[in-house]
């Protein structure tokens, strides 16, 4: 018997995944990097294969659970050049649930723009709750110190919690309603205007596949 790697096959599966990509803009991005968000609307490259094997986890954690929502909320906001539109889908509006799968800590915080996320889905809906379901797929691969009781005491397991956001007031709403409508807004205003939109140096940095290019890209606010 002689096993070889089929790095062939590799390729062909790899092509096989798609991104599934909204037309527009979508909330995630004006959440995002909008650096970044500027690059896909205006000098798109594919993203890279790690990338790739990610949204794979994703999707097929969310397939899991139901069917992919079809349904696509508009979000309109006023810039100098005109209203425009951010694009979102919530991927269960029937279960009022968003499925996220991450690769960060159990211990650490949720991630502000997940909640920014959910509450945007509430304002488009007409909700005040909503479920964010998180699988972190391969976090805790250290001691789980000052865990909180439901945490497994296992250091390398995939963990499911799922968070149920309730409460959500009308400040909270307008608080975040805010902070998209200024991030849109800047956004589009320098897609239009062609000066790069600012960076936010982070996480989504070391898959990105416009790293080189932001890097050697003059100008910043
Ligand atoms: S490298 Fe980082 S800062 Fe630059 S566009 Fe990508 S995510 Fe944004």
């Amino acid at each position: 018997m002689k096993i070889t790697r089929n790095q062939k096959r590799e390729a062909e599966l790899m092509a096989r995944i798609q991104p599934g990509r909204l037309e527009g803009v979508h909330l995630t991005a004006v959440l995002g990097c909008l650096r970044k968000a500027q690059y896909d609307l205006t000098a798109p490259k594919p993203v890279t294969d790690r990338m790739k094997l990610y949204w794979l986890c994703g999707n097929s954690f969310q397939d899991s659970f139901l069917e992919r929502n079809d349904q696509c909320l508009e979000i309109k906001i006023d810039t100098k050049y005109g209203q425009k539109t951010i694009v979102c889908t919530p991927d269960s509006i029937e279960e009022r649930a968003e499925f996220k799968s991450v690769r960060t800590s159990i211990r650490g915080h949720i991630k502000e723009d997940y909640f920014r996320q959910m509450i945007m889905y509430c304002i488009c809906i007409g909700l005040d709750e909503f479920n964010l379901d998180q699988l972190h797929i391969a976090s805790p691969y250290f001691k789980i110190k000052d865990a909180p009781p439901y945490v497994p005491d296992d250091e390398k397991a995939p963990v499911l919690l799922c968070y149920h956001i309730t409460e959500i007031t009308e400040d909270d709403k307008q608080e975040v309603w805010d902070y998209v409508e200024t991030r849109g807004q800047m956004l589009f205003e320098a897609v239009e205007e062609g000066y790069p939109a600012p960076k936010d140096e982070g996480w989504q940095c070391k898959e990105c596949q416009y790293f080189i290019d932001c890097e050697l890209c003059e100008g910043d606010f």
